[in-house]
């Protein structure tokens, strides 16, 4: 496993981190607690210390099983990311809230979920536009006078709100989408962060389980999972991106590797990039990450890849669908 450092921790964190959003089951079609236990502790066991869930992902429940793998596991072995700013109805319907008040109450349900004194990452899930940025940076700065939380981070910030929020408070770590189909983040968010030193943490690096290479066109998900109205799992444009995915595959087996291991290599690869997130729900899956080979893509593979996405994807569909109503 690869180590690296983040602005904020004072001990080093993995550079494959485990996702939980589909451990809580909501969006993804459900999901089993006991595999999901065991995920996260193969996880660990095999050197995978960063583990990333909110209070969202189920509604609290990926939060709880996070808690309970940490009680099986030892608080002092796991480096604990989550988030705050989204709040739900009884509906399930969810909005975002980036207010003090709203972060103040998630702040003590989160640490009594995970069943920890102190959250090692704490970051703003998506910006707020009806709360100014300051407050929510100043709330984030109260938590961590208090010792509730160590290292400060957002998600899904545009530069001009990460400035905003440099102006009163650290900002240590970005969390935002990026993988080999969804590149955005290259023309503005991963230069801020580089010149700025923020940690980014990018998330959904298979692209919801696309760039596996496990999926054929007619694929069909669980009632109520994400990937039946993510618009890439649609029709004519899954058969283009699946394309790309088979012609991919070869490079992957050239390196002695999986197409989802040469996603993540990819990632990890590029200037700026400190960890990448990846979501599983049982052993196996995240145990394919942490068998990564340490090979590294070479300049000339890179451009391969780049010729196969222009060819095939020449008009790429961003992941700008997930964003919660304000
Ligand atoms: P992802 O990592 O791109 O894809 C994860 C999915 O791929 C898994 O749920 C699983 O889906 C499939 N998969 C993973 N490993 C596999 C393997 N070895 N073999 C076959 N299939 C495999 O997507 P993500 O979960 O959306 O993103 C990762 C993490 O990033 C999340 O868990 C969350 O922590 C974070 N995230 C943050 C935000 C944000 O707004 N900040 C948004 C999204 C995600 P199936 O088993 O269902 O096929």
């Amino acid at each position: 496993m690869e180590y690296t450092s983040l602005p904020g921790l004072d001990r080093p964190v993995s550079r494959i981190g485990l996702g939980t959003w589909v451990v809580g089951g909501w969006m993804w079609g459900g999901a089993e607690e006991k595999e999901a236990i065991e995920a996260i502790e193969a996880a660990v066991d095999a050197g995978i210390c960063f583990l990333d869930t909110a209070p969202v992902y189920g509604f609290g429940r990926a939060e709880e099983i996070v808690g309970k793998a940490i009680g099986r596991i030892g608080r002092d072995r796991v480096v604990v990311a989550t988030k705050a700013g989204l709040e739900w109805n009884d509906r399930e319907e969810i909005r975002r809230n980036s207010s003090p008040e709203r972060l103040r109450k998630e702040i003590d349900e989160s640490l009594r979920r995970l069943g920890v004194d102190s959250i090692d990452l704490y970051q703003v899930h998506w910006p707020d536009a009806r709360v100014p940025v300051e407050a929510t940076a100043q709330a984030l700065l109260s938590f961590q006078a208090e010792g509730k939380i160590r290292a400060l981070g957002v998600s899904n910030y545009s530069p001009s709100q990460m400035e905003a929020w440099r102006k009163v408070a650290p900002l240590h770590t970005d969390q935002p989408p990026y993988n080999l189909f969804e590149r955005g983040i290259e023309r503005d968010v991963l230069p801020y962060c580089q010149e700025n030193r923020i940690g980014v943490v990018a998330y959904g690096v298979l692209c919801r389980g696309l760039l596996t290479g496990k999926f054929a066109a007619h694929h069909s998900f669980a009632a109520g999972d994400i990937r039946r109205f993510d618009p890439k799992f649609q029709g004519d444009t899954f058969r283009r991106y699946l394309a790309a995915v088979d012609d991919l595959r070869p490079l992957a087996q050239g390196h002695g590797c999986t197409l989802a291991q040469m996603a993540a290599r990819w990632a990890l690869q590029q200037p700026g990039i400190s960890v990448v997130l990846w979501g599983a729900r049982r052993p196996t899956q995240i145990l394919e990450a942490a068998q990564m080979p340490p090979t590294l893509l070479s300049d000339h593979d890179l451009g391969k890849i780049d010729r196969i996405l222009e060819r095939r994807i020449p008009e790429p569909i961003g992941p700008e669908f997930m964003a919660p109503p304000l």
